[in-house]
């Protein structure tokens, strides 16, 4: 079946936007300054894009550093995490997660994840006694019910810092994801929403959470100078005790980032525009799993993800190779050896875990697609196809028993 008269796809899907032209501009002028450190500057662009973040989110207080993983680890410090302390995690993430937590000295704890891609709230709130810390990660964009999370964590006295890599623009209830945590971390690297090549973000509303923050990511005694800050007490009270563990973002990032921001709301309209196509297309495939979205969720569909639930390992794989000799290129996060950006909890040898049945089942059935906005509507609608066309000749051979 497979050969000529086959619709083939010939896009890119590492292929992300050009930085828009007023972003290059806005680059090339720090460049002619020469003042590309934060605190060459009097009031640059970072401080800049701090207070425009901030408000964007409605945090009091935003700060600009060198990663999503350096933000997140910075977030753990922030409230006092360690060596030896444990730290709740999702067993679906990526693996600059449990990096931080293992960054920091501090040990992964990790939690189940649902059909529905998100943390499995009953193991949650089984564990959640064994931590202080909650580092979680929206997967993927995937939201849990973000109020009965909270409400699990309040009352087993867990602080929740959110890993939002995937859920810049995304909200839950009108509630902008980041906002519900003591903290929320985000990254602005390629893949991700905003694209400075690399950087991250963190935003809180906590004073002594902000000022540590602060002078972790390398203030020396210039945070002063900052877009957004604490009063100076809660500087007096960090500053002799928070070491310097220099993760400062750049003007020259910041001003590629600011007019991205100003973008931003349409940017995630048009990618969860192409998930929709994408997923309209899939609806119905015989043994292929749709991810329902709560009607509660606003997410950004810069990715897609279906479950092929209770496929053997080999129907899985002859799926993706059938899509990859049509130019679809897909991940699959069951695969037992981690491969380019997946991975699973039991690759993570520094960190072991007792095995999680329901949750290896999911895991086992992940297949992922991300989804540049170079992509048109019609590619989305053309990539569906090929998919429903594989996955339903994989299941008739041999998928369904
Ligand atoms: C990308 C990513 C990170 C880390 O961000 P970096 O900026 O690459 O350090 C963290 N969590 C998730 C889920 C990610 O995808």
């Amino acid at each position: 079946m497979s050969g000529a008269g086959q619709e083939r796809f010939t896009g890119s899907f590492t292929q992300q936007e050009p930085i828009p032209e007023d972003a290059i501009e806005a680059a090339v002028a720090v460049m002619r300054s020469g003042r590309l450190h934060r605190y060459n500057t009097e009031d640059g662009e970072v401080a800049a894009l701090e207070r425009e973040f901030a408000s964007y989110t409605g945090a009091k207080y935003a700060l600009a550093v060198a990663s999503g993983g350096y933000a997140m680890g910075a977030a753990l410090r922030a409230v006092g995490i360690g060596p030896g302390d444990k730290v709740l995690t999702n067993a679906f993430t990526l693996a600059p997660v449990p990096g931080a937590i293992a960054g920091v000295g501090a040990v992964p704890v990790f939690v189940g994840v649902s059909e529905h891609l998100t943390i499995d709230l009953d193991d949650l709130a089984a564990k959640a006694g064994e931590a202080k810390v909650l580092m979680l990660s929206h997967m993927r964009g995937h939201l849990a019910d973000m109020d009965r999370l909270m409400q699990i964590c309040n009352e087993a006295g867990v602080i929740v810092i959110e890993d939002c890599a995937h859920t810049m623009g995304a909200a839950w209830r009108g509630r902008m994801s980041g906002r519900d945590g003591l903290i929320g971390c985000y990254s602005v690297q390629t893949y991700k929403h905003m694209n400075a090549g690399e950087g991250g973000l963190l935003i809180t509303d906590d004073d002594d959470v902000a000022a540590r923050a602060i002078l972790l990511s390398g203030s020396y005694m210039l945070y002063s100078r900052h877009g957004t800050q604490p009063p100076e007490e809660a500087f007096e009270r960090a500053k002799y005790v928070t070491p310097n563990v220099s993760g400062r973002m750049d003007n020259l990032r910041a001003a590629i980032l600011r007019p991205q921001l100003r973008r931003l709301e349409a940017q995630c309209a048009a990618w969860t525009a192409r998930y929709r196509a994408v997923e309209d297309g899939l609806h119905g495939t015989p043994g292929l799993t749709v991810v329902e979205r709560p009607e509660e969720e606003r997410f950004v569909g810069s990715s897609i993800q279906f479950l092929l639930l209770d496929w053997s390992d080999e129907a899985v794989g002859e799926v993706l190779s059938r899509c990859a000799a049509r130019g679809v290129h897909l991940k699959w996060f069951g695969g037992a050896e981690p491969e380019g950006f997946t991975s699973r909890y039991d690759s993570w040898h520094y960190a072991p875990s007792a095995r999680m049945p329901t949750s290896d089942r999911v895991l086992r059935g992940i297949v992922d697609m991300r989804l540049p906005l170079t992509f048109t509507l019609d590619d989305c609608a053309l990539i569906a196809r090929i998919i429903r066309a594989e996955v339903g000749a994989v299941w008739q051979g041999h998928g369904q028993d």
